[in-house]
């Protein structure tokens, strides 16, 4: 006791002396990355020295093993975040080209129920608000397997999506919904603009975060914009993130974590600014953001826009402090989960995952849960069936396992649909099985 205070004492004292970062063994890799970072932000340039959170070595999020990998080894990056001491956006350098993640991309978006809601209402509120006709043009970036623009065609709404996966983009063609299957940047937006197909509605739900050059994302749609077009925009609100202790929404695939503050200089760079916003539940609490070109003086800028940036000033967004303090509550977390299954298994109860999505991988791997704690995940989604869980191994089964098998516990790894997932499972209640929920922390629903 009285030595480790001792080394204690020595070691504030170096602190103190300026040699922390080199020799503080309790600070671990996080000060060794503070120090050792020539990562530069994405957006404004700034050498990124600060640690938002890490969370290990992880594989890609997205790439299910089958069993004839097996017996491979599996690459592993290190998930680590930091933030910008000067536009404090949050981001995980590149570590993969996106071209190897989003070519063959496992995501289709029409297997959840709720987010077609979300899709189709998102539709009809803004074919209203801005009066959208078949003489419109709607270009939807990141269009996935056509869930969206399904409805504006619906409402006989000319439709382009950009979607670079093409086994994605392929799905949605073959819907009949006209789909570009490339990366979106200045490039591409000038072969479009050539074309005459400028965009009256550009829209993009979760792209954003996952594109890792945003300055030539936002500089594109600059580009193919009509003079008077709207931009909309969701992404996961960073404030909810750390609020809620959503960590695993961190993975490879999903390079920036955006504030509004953020995200409004970095359109502002490309000459555009932001007029509107929406608060909504979607995926643990988004923003969707309205832009236009800052020469259209026809949409004034309202005041939810001012009331938000206030209250993310309130809240810490441009202190380093606020940022730090995430990491314990992680750790936290962490322990909380593990405290949960660790019991559950003592007690010899069974515990089937429900989900396969990118967040679970990342609270997988982090917290190292493997086929020790859940026997097995299902999926609805046929292209995830009969694979593995990435780096954590755990098979991928068809729904119907859960009958077969009837567990005490589901796991939900996508919290943000449990609502959804609790309700099509409900059937689980008839052998006293119970749904377990890790995130903002664990919590059991009967
Ligand atoms: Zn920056």
């Amino acid at each position: 006791m009285a030595a480790a205070r001792s080394m204690r004492t020595t070691l504030t004292a170096m602190t103190e002396s300026g040699f922390k970062r080199a020799i503080d063994p309790l600070m671990g890799r996080n000060m060794q990355a503070e120090t050792a970072s020539t990562y530069q932000c994405r957006f404004c340039g700034e050498r990124l020295k600060h640690t938002f959170v890490d969370l290990g070595m992880s594989p890609l999020c997205q790439t299910h093993i089958d069993s004839s990998q097996l017996n491979d080894y599996e690459p592993f990056y290190p998930l680590l975040g930091f933030v910008c001491a000067r536009c404090f956006l949050v981001q995980l350098p590149e570590h993969v080209a996106p071209k190897a993640i989003f070519e063959e991309y496992a995501y289709f978006s029409s297997y959840s129920d709720s987010w077609l809601n979300h899709a189709k209402r998102y539709v009809e509120t803004i074919s209203g608000r801005l009066g959208l006709n078949s003489t419109s043009f709607a270009v939807e970036l990141a269009s996935n397997d056509g869930y969206l623009l399904q409805y504006f065609q619906a409402r006989r709404i000319p439709v382009l999506g950009v979607e670079p996966a093409k086994n994605v983009a392929q799905v949605a063609i073959q819907r009949g919904i006209p789909s570009v299957s490339e990366f979106f940047g200045r490039k591409l937006a000038h072969k479009l603009t050539q074309e005459g197909r400028q965009a009256d509605l550009l829209l993009g739900n979760n792209v954003l975060a996952h594109v890792p050059d945003i300055n030539d994302f936002v500089g594109g749609m600059k580009i193919l914009l009509k003079e008077h077009g709207v931009i909309t925009m969701e992404f996961p609100h960073l404030v909810r993130l750390v609020e809620d202790n959503q960590f695993d929404t961190i993975y490879h695939e999903h390079f920036s974590y955006l504030s509004f503050t953020t995200v409004e200089q970095v359109f502002l760079a490309q000459g555009l600014k932001l007029f509107d916003v929406d608060e909504l539940a979607a995926h643990g609490g988004s923003l969707r953001i309205y832009g236009c070109h800052v020469e259209d003086a026809s949409k004034p800028i309202s005041q939810s826009v001012s009331g938000l940036k206030v209250r993310e000033a309130a809240w810490g967004i441009a202190k380093l402090e606020r940022y730090q303090a995430f990491r314990e509550n992680i750790q936290a977390t962490k322990r909380n989960i593990l405290e949960f299954l660790i019991e559950a298994k003592n007690k010899g109860k069974s515990i089937a995952g429900y989900g396969a999505p990118g967040k679970g991988n990342t609270l997988l791997n982090y917290c190292g849960i493997r086929t020790d704690f859940l026997d097995y995940t299902v999926d609805r989604n046929p292209y995830k069936q009969g694979k593995y869980t990435p780096g954590t191994r755990i098979p991928i089964c068809p729904p119907e396992r859960i009958r077969e098998t009837k567990p005490d516990f589901l796991f939900i790894l996508p919290w943000n649909l449990k609502d959804e997932v609790i309700k099509q499972n409900s059937f689980i209640r008839d052998w006293g099985g119970k749904f377990v929920v890790p995130i903002p922390r664990v919590s059991g629903y009967d």
